[in-house]
């Protein structure tokens, strides 16, 4: 209970700095996000967007990059590095489609609650707890809020978590994840972590999470404090 209030409270404060994160209408295909998503891993947002677009515009059908050989897909998505690794899961997931459920889709994921998919995905070489939970958020609308490295070092700062891995976290707040968040409190936390709550020197002095945050090392560095009639202003250094 006081996790899913620490949670409502850091998703409002980050409301109050960023809003809400535009959703598109249309709803992505989960076969689209789980391969979008193994291309990202271990690289940024532009290589692993470069990777997928040569493959969709080269292949727009998934039946067709099933029948290239692995190698064939890794001198397409090589640009997104890891390109044996990525290529080979690429691969297994879209024969084992084929094969064990006789038509290349994850469409059948819908029918299933949420821990039944994370269990059918996490299956796949190649697929975490991370890449299964963005298929549950963003292709399936579940309330599942994935865990990266941003959001895992912002939570365990905050303090509401202390586990340095990713996928013990994703447990422990998901549990307590209130109704219809997941979503707002996943992209606002990892915009936090991409602009304020950096791995080195965090920008806490203009962080919305300051007050409530518990880490011990904030780095208010260009910021002094004065005691004036009895107020704390709090100023930054010019
Ligand atoms: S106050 Fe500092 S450490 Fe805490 S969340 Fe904000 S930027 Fe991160």
């Amino acid at each position: 209970m006081i996790l899913k209030k620490s949670i409502l409270k850091i998703n409002t404060l980050l409301l109050k700095k960023y809003g809400i994160p535009p959703r598109s209408e249309s709803i992505p295909d989960p076969l689209d996000i789980l391969i979008g998503t193994i291309l990202s891993q271990n690289t940024n947002d532009r290589n692993s967007y470069k990777a997928y677009i040569k493959l969709k515009t080269s292949y727009p059908d998934w039946s067709d990059v099933e029948k290239l050989s692995q190698k064939e897909i890794e001198t397409i998505v090589k640009v997104a590095g890891l390109g044996k690794q990525k290529s080979s899961a690429i691969k297994k997931v879209l024969t084992f489609l084929k094969n064990k459920r006789g038509r290349i889709s994850l469409d059948y994921l819908n029918e299933l609650d949420d821990s039944e998919i994370l269990n059918e995905l996490i299956k796949f070489e190649g697929v975490g707890l991370k890449t299964a939970s963005c298929v549950l958020l963003f292709a399936l609308r579940r309330n599942s809020c994935p865990v990266d490295t941003h959001v895992n070092r912002t939570l365990n700062r905050i303090g509401i978590v202390s586990s340095k891995n990713p996928e013990k976290t994703f447990v422990i707040i998901n549990e307590q994840m209130p109704e219809n968040i997941a979503h707002q409190f996943h992209t606002n936390l990892i915009r936090l972590g991409r602009e304020i709550c950096k791995p080195q020197n965090p920008n806490c002095k203009i962080c919305p999470l300051l007050k409530f945050c518990k880490f011990e090392d904030k780095n208010l560095d260009k910021v002094s404090i004065y005691k004036v009639n009895d107020f704390l202003l709090l100023d930054s250094i010019k």
